[in-house]
């Protein structure tokens, strides 16, 4: 099968969260499968060209592509996906992608990505090249099914490209001013009120491509069906409601080779389910950079996240005080929101012996977090998929988490199913989102913690489970399959 991927980051090249990693590594695993993937990404400043060698793709040559009837030159560097065969092309266009910022808030956001989808078919045409599907990623290539059936619905190449859109997050939509419209020169029905792009008035990327696309997915199960209630759905549930037939939660995988505690590069001490001595010395080795002082007896709680409202930090700030009290340390990683940085930098001050805070995009401390600590904590109000939980369980990092989206799906309560009598648990779980339902789960991990044998247990049935990508592209590709059964 021949899979186009369309994607506004990717793995190593730009990263701001899960979305890259999910594109730095299910194509790898689809060729695997035996598929032909091509992957589109734009060409931002802040990849480092002298990294990774590209090339001009002379068969896609110079092209002209219009944004609000201005044509901008536009060319595609043609590049691999490390450690693969797969093609990778750089949509090249400096006046849009040169900007400090991979995303940025300035006036033509719309535009840098009206480009970057009409770029990518234009290129397919170049290429003389008919993906089965086009599979799209979020807002930013929201557009594209309804671009691909109309403005270039002329050309019989695309005449059996279906499309996929994925969501990886509901609550980023690329939501527009009507002019916006004009400027990807969709068609006035498309932005009149209850039009397939037209929105409040405005243009919204992405419930167009959730009206448009043949198949939709999202990156849980548990989100799934979330997203089609008002709580999660962030408007997107009544475009849902009648495409409920054609969504499909598939969980992500990891890059299990970058995330092994075999092999991983990152950390000094390796260790695996069998042998869990490493994991303590690299416990020691964290700690030993900061102001915490190392004790085998206390347990140290990680956290590795963006900053922002969605991961719940504000249930944190709520219990701090019931929360120092308890005999645990903490080393926290990340940046976002000057309210939680600055929360965080207050927390370390404050109770400096037992917690250390380091603001700022680490992926070498990333990964030590999630070797020496053990457990880890994400509160998240909603978690599309969550990464950080799965790479903790593979590193023996017991999970502390809330029962939500892609988290309920990998984090199995070991009480909740102790009580039934299965001793299958891998971390500890809450529903409610208020302080006292996640004081009250860090309370049960740190006394399970107490229990050496039990808290192996738990460490090594998390370390069993496979998050290998392999699972989740076959099912990616039985949703391409299906997708592409409606366009012949
Ligand atoms: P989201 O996509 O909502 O940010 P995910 O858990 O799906 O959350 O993915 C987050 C990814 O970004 C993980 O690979 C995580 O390790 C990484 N990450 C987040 N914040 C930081 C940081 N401050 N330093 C290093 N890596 C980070």
């Amino acid at each position: 099968m021949k899979i186009a991927i369309a994607a506004s980051e990717c793995a190593p090249f730009a990263k701001t969260g899960g979305l890259s990693d999910v594109i730095g590594s299910l194509p790898k695993a689809l060729a695997k499968l035996g598929c032909e993937v091509k992957v589109f990404l734009p060409k931002y400043s802040v990849i480092n060209e002298a990294q990774y060698p590209m090339r001009l793709d002379l068969s896609i040559g110079e092209m002209q592509v219009r944004v609000g009837g201005i044509p901008r030159t536009v060319h595609a560097l043609k590049s691999k996906l490390p450690n693969s065969d797969v093609d990778i092309y750089f949509i090249d266009c400096p006046h849009y992608f040169h900007r400090a910022r991979i995303y940025t808030s300035d006036w033509d956001e719309d535009e840098r990505f009206i480009l970057f989808q009409k770029s990518v078919i234009e290129a397919l045409q170049r290429l003389q090249w008919a993906p089965d599907v086009i599979h799209c990623n979020d807002w930013q290539t929201g557009l594209l099914p309804l671009l691909l059936r109309d403005n270039y619905g002329w050309d019989r190449l695309f005449h059996k490209t279906a499309t996929v859109l994925s969501v990886h997050n509901i609550a980023y939509q690329g939501w527009f001013p009507r002019e916006s419209g004009y400027r990807a020169e969709l068609r006035q029905e498309h932005l009149d009120k209850g039009g397939l792009a037209e929105w409040g008035g405005g243009v919204n990327f992405l419930k167009t491509g959730l009206a448009t696309a043949d198949v939709l997915t999202t990156v849980s199960e548990t989100y799934a069906r979330e997203i089609l209630t008002q709580e999660y759905g962030y408007g997107m549930e009544v475009v849902l409601k009648w495409r409920k037939g054609d969504l499909f939660g598939i969980l992500n995988g990891i890059d299990d080779e970058t995330w092994n505690p075999q092999t991983d590069r990152f950390i000094p001490f390796h260790f695996s389910a069998e042998n869990l001595e490493g994991k303590e010395k690299n416990k020691r080795f964290l700690l030993d950079q900061t102001t915490i002082n190392y004790n085998p007896d206390v347990p140290l709680i990680g956290i590795v996240s963006r900053m922002v409202w969605q991961k719940g930090f504000d249930l944190i700030e709520r219990e701090v005080y019931w929360l120092m009290q308890k005999n645990a340390q903490w080393v926290i990683l990340g940046s976002g929101e000057d309210r939680f940085e600055n929360f965080f930098n207050w927390m370390a001050h404050e109770y400096p012996h037992k917690v250390w805070a380091y603001i700022g995009f680490n992926t070498e401390l990333a990964h030590l977090i999630e070797a020496g600590a053990d457990m880890f904590l994400m509160p998240s109000r909603y978690e599309p998929c969550g990464l950080n939980q799965m790479y903790s369980l593979r590193y023996g990092t017991v999970p502390i988490a809330r029962k939500t989206g892609g988290l309920a799906d990998t984090v199995l309560d070991w009480d909740e199913y102790a009580y039934r009598g299965q001793l299958i648990g891998n971390g500890f779980t809450f529903e409610e989102p208020s302080g006292f339902a996640l004081s009250h789960a860090v309370h049960r991990a740190i006394e399970a913690y107490r229990n050496k044998p039990l808290w192996r247990r738990i460490q090594q049935n998390g370390m069993k489970r496979d998050f290998s990508w392999t699972n989740s592209a076959r099912k990616y590709i039985e949703v391409y399959k299906l997708a592409k059964a409606k366009r012949s």
